[in-house]
């Protein structure tokens, strides 16, 4: 089933592409995040959700890694493209994580050295 992205889902996605940004993604593939349909959801309940037309079994290079707060604890924020196209938007933490609030995305270098 497709759907289109969330407003939550886009600007988490734009706030980890703008402070995470490891790859070249274009100008154009940015201003576009929230015209992305999600077309697969993570089997295991979490959050993550896949953008392309092969779903979740895209495959890609990471486009841009973060961190971000999800019920009082930090989770990777992972945004994967294939052809500098956004793919996926991965949150990886202990079980079934959910998307983090997106005031709190901030790079891995600010949580590292975070007291
Ligand atoms: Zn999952």
């Amino acid at each position: 089933m497709t759907r289109p992205i969330s407003s939550i889902e886009a600007t988490v996605l734009e706030n980890a592409v703008r402070i995470g940004a490891v790859g070249n993604l274009s100008p154009e593939t940015v201003a576009s995040i929230r015209q992305l349909s999600v077309t697969a959801t993570c089997k295991c309940g979490c959050a993550t959700v896949w953008f392309g037309p092969k779903g979740d079994a895209a495959k890609g290079s990471i486009a841009a890694e973060a961190c971000g707060t999800w019920n009082g604890v930090t989770i990777d924020i992972i945004v994967w493209c294939t052809d500098g196209q956004i793919v996926g938007l991965e949150v990886v933490g202990a079980g079934k994580v959910g998307l983090p609030d997106p005031t709190s995305v901030r790079s891995m270098e600010q949580w590292f050295q975070a007291p």
